[in-house]
């Protein structure tokens, strides 16, 4: 490209693709919260004592630049694990992890953990949701479900409703669908153009890269689950009076797009999986499973960001409450 004359030289590397003209003092305190942010995303790494015990979380963890074929990855697999009775004293345990350390988050009051959780229809955000946070006070924590956008979310820029959302200080939020719903349903609809969705990984990587810097610990979770067990869940939807609500008609439409959306989550999830904002391909059709996989997870990654209460006032100890 030949230089133009009316840009300072920085501003023409950039238009030119180069990389920013920051100082050396600006990357390297990125650098610093970045590989922090690592430490805790890979808590395993932290928490776990030498030589691992069995499972650990790389298992399921996709590792920056690594290309996933879902096809690849068994949605039924649950260890050495068979029934449900031989997780729930250990998912208990994880409950409680999460409880304990979620009070000394909200206590500490400086940093926060950002769970993302999509899924293919029927995939088990919900239930995950409901089993996983059962124990956590619901004053530190949140849960915001992304639907189709309104004509207000529509009119700004893809990013901004979910950045409105993301966790203050001291707390867990959980985004049921999130902003890669905006490389998927949008994706499959075709409902923007491929060079405008195609931008969107750099974007999101950014996005999340910024919230890290801004001390949000970012971890994401894809349930998967085979097409056979969705017929089976959404039977049994179509079933039960009670469940009924959750069908929807256009959950069939939906279904037999079945290709293109695994298509659009191995294209999200290999090119948005980060040392700083990993994901995890959770084996999901034993639902007990999941829940155990992520609970485990999300106490592990608490105890990595290893949050303290702040110290009391000066001078508590010669207080005396008067009658
Ligand atoms: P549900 O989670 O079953 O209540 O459904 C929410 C619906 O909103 C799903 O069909 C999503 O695909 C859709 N949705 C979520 N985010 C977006 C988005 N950014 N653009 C279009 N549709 C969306
Ligand atoms: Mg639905």
């Amino acid at each position: 490209m030949s230089k133009n004359k009316h840009l300072p030289e920085d501003r023409e590397a950039l238009i030119n693709g180069a990389t920013y003209p920051e100082s050396k003092k600006t990357q390297q305190a990125a650098e610093k919260a970045t590989t922090y942010a690592a430490s805790v995303t890979a808590p395993e790494t932290v928490v776990v004592d030498k030589p691992p015990p069995k499972p650990n979380y790389p298992l399921y963890r996709v590792q920056p630049g690594e290309r996933i074929s879902l096809s690849d990855i068994d949605p039924n697999t649950s260890e050495h694990y068979r029934k449900k009775k031989e997780v729930m004293v250990e998912l208990e345990k994880h409950r409680q992890r999460i409880r304990k350390l979620q009070e000394r988050l909200y206590a500490e009051n400086q940093r926060s953990l950002l769970i993302v959780l999509q899924a293919m229809d029927t995939g088990g955000k919900d239930g995950t949701i409901k089993h996983v946070f059962r124990e956590v006070n619901p004053q530190g924590c949140q849960v915001w479900s992304f639907k189709i956008p309104s004509d207000e979310e529509a009119s700004h820029d893809f990013l901004w409703r979910y950045h409105h959302r993301v966790p203050q200080r001291g707390m867990i939020t959980i985004f049921n669908r999130a902003h890669y719903e905006d490389v998927l349903v949008v994706r499959v609809h075709d409902l923007v153009k491929e060079d405008v969705w195609q931008q969107r990984y750099h974007i999101i990587n950014e996005f999340e890269q910024m919230l890290t810097l801004s001390n949000i610990t970012v971890i994401k979770f894809f349930l998967h689950i085979s097409k056979d067990e969705q017929k089976r869940r959404l039977e049994s939807r179509l079933e039960n009076p009670d469940k009924q609500w959750k069908f929807s008609k256009n959950d069939i439409k939906e279904r037999r797009l079945w290709d293109e959306y695994q298509q659009a989550f191995e294209d999200a999830i290999s090119n948005c999986s980060t040392a700083y904002a990993p994901w995890y391909v959770v084996p999901a059709n034993k639902k007990w499973y999941r829940n155990l996989v992520v609970a485990r997870t999300i106490a592990d990654t608490l105890e990595a960001i290893n949050p303290q209460y702040p110290n009391g006032e000066k001078g508590l100890k010669n207080i005396v409450i008067p009658d």
